[in-house]
């Protein structure tokens, strides 16, 4: 592969969009977007000035004056719109998501319609942002009430699905009738720039959407700002929590989804082939830089047996890069995100977990720079190892062996991490038993990751999640809102005054 030349002159420069303009940052300081397969420099980003980032939220505050009273079938409009026009650009922003974050094309196709199908359901806002009304609850009074935008919202957003993530945010937050500053992740915000103009292509007006870059100052810039209302986040544990208290101890509301050990539990009855291609697939799909990816599999009683099977299973799968055909497992996203991993898997071998497969060595011709590994399978693993107490997030499983579903159950729910779980099995009882006695927001029967369509909320709990509602689905609606009750008496001309009330009765 040849790499472009990196002359600073070369290389693109990503705008800030800001009140509908896209502006040339005055930034000092900038990170490259590189490609993972490649080492090719394909942009540098600003890291941007608290002066952009005043200047977005300022547009954005502007804007909410009149963008709270646009109608509903105005804003749903511009959603369907939006919705059309992703379909239609999806798979030549697939192929930049894949250029910019490594995993393959079918999965960038993947990423961007999963976020689509939230643009679909945004289209649905006239039902879900209706109030309640409750008539004739005293003489002639009437209840009832409003569900109103909040003002600018801010979302900051991963690197690992740079198109489903911020689709989650803006577009809800915006139907809803609020404004949006959105900060994506620094090292792929490419294809979520695509995303955006393509907003603005639909009608979302000038400073309705406006989005800053950065990394720590403009997220903290943002989390404190006086004028932002509300901040979703989505990332690692350790920022996560950091934004969570500085954003909430600034009187914002907060959602943070965060990272993840998710476990799938297999039990003996399960379907053999179904269940060990889904195990393959969810552990090393997306080079396992997914938050909902199986990283531990616990194979209960004589499922253990199918160990050889599993580890034959992930030795078939291709690994290269994104963009090749046939490619089952992507680079991963940085040359740190690579020696971060192969530093775990050292670890892991040093305190002791056996090395089943190992993907370290792996060589892909014609990428001699990629940050490729392959599958890795680790046995003989105990909860204390750091293989098991940390979020790895590359195409590492740890597999550990149990005699019995309670085990399982009280082993995954000992896990400080709540995001996803699966449990594999052709009884019914065994996996009612597991949905109702998991601690894990999100649970798969015979699915492996159960990301929940639109109409639901994504609803990942205990260590991976702080605040109480999720993104999307009706717990985004309440999120992005805030009731009003109004309680309103209309006389006619003909009712008897009935002289004062001095009690709190309504009469
Ligand atoms: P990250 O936490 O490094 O970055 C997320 C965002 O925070 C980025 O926009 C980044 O610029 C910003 N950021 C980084 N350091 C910061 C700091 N010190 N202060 C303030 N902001 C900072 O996460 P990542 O590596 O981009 O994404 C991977 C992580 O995201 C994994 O832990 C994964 O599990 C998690 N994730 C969780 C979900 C979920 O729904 N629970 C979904 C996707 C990804």
């Amino acid at each position: 592969m040849t790499k472009q030349p990196a002359t600073e002159t070369a290389i693109p420069t990503v705008k800030l969009l800001i009140n509908g303009e896209w502006v040339e940052s005055a930034a000092t300081e900038y990170r490259q977007v590189v490609n993972p397969a490649t080492q090719q420099v394909l942009a540098r980003v600003p890291l941007a000035t608290r002066a952009e980032v005043d200047a977005a939220v300022g547009a954005a505050q502007r804007a909410f004056a009149s963008w709270r009273h646009t109608p509903i079938g105005a804003r749903l409009r511009i959603m369907l719109k939006y919705q059309a026009l992703i379909r239609e650009h999806s798979k030549r922003i697939a192929a930049i998501l894949t250029a910019e974050q490594g995993k393959t094309l079918s999965d960038a196709e993947g990423d961007i319609f999963r976020g689509l199908e939230v643009v679909e359901h945004a289209a649905s806002i006239g039902t879900l942002q209706q109030g309640g009304f409750a008539e004739n609850v005293a003489a002639a009074v009437d209840t009832y009430t409003l569900q109103q935008p909040i003002g600018v919202c801010a979302g900051i957003t991963p690197f690992n699905f740079p198109a489903m993530i911020p689709l989650w945010m803006f577009p809800m937050a915006i139907v809803c009738g609020n404004t949006f500053v959105l900060k994506p992740s620094e090292q792929d915000p490419l294809s979520t720039m695509e995303l955006v103009a393509l907003a603005l292509e639909a009608g979302v007006p000038p400073g309705v959407l406006n989005v800053v870059h950065g990394a720590k100052d403009v997220v903290d810039a943002l989390c404190t700002h006086p004028d932002v209302k509300a901040v979703s986040f989505v990332g690692s544990t350790a920022v996560g929590t950091h934004v969570y208290n500085l954003a909430g101890s600034h009187g914002k509301r907060v959602q943070s989804m965060m990272g993840a050990k998710n476990h799938a539990v297999v039990l003996p009855d399960a379907h053999k082939e179904q269940t060990l291609n889904a195990l393959v697939g969810a552990a090393f799909g997306a080079a396992g830089q997914r938050c909902m990816a199986t990283s531990v599999a616990v194979l209960v009683g004589a499922a253990r047996d199918w160990l050889p099977d599993l580890i034959a299973k992930a030795r078939t799968l291709k690994v290269g890069a994104g963009a090749e055909p046939g490619t089952d497992v992507g680079p991963v996203v940085s040359v740190a995100a690579k020696q971060r991993i192969l530093g775990l898997i050292e670890a892991g071998v040093q305190e002791g977990a056996t090395l089943a497969l190992d993907g370290r060595d792996v060589s892909v011709p014609g990428y001699p720079d990629g940050n490729f590994i392959g599958p890795t399978v680790f046995t003989d693993v105990t909860t204390g190892m750091s293989i098991y107490t940390q979020e790895i997030f590359g195409p590492v499983l740890v597999v550990i062996g149990v005699d019995t579903l309670d085990e399982a159950i009280a082993l995954v729910n000992r896990n400080p991490f709540g995001n996803g779980t699966g449990v594999f099995t052709q009884s019914g009882a065994a996996a009612r038993k597991f949905q109702s006695e998991i601690d894990v927001g999100q649970v798969g029967i015979n699915i492996p990751i159960p990301v929940p369509v639109p109409y639901f909320s994504f609803t990942g709990s205990r260590g991976s999640k702080l605040g109480d509602l999720g993104p999307y689905g009706k717990q985004v609606v309440q999120f992005y809102t805030q009731t009003k009750t109004v309680t309103a008496r209309w006389f006619d001309d003909e009712t008897v005054n009935q002289g004062v009330n001095t009690t709190i009765a309504l009469r």
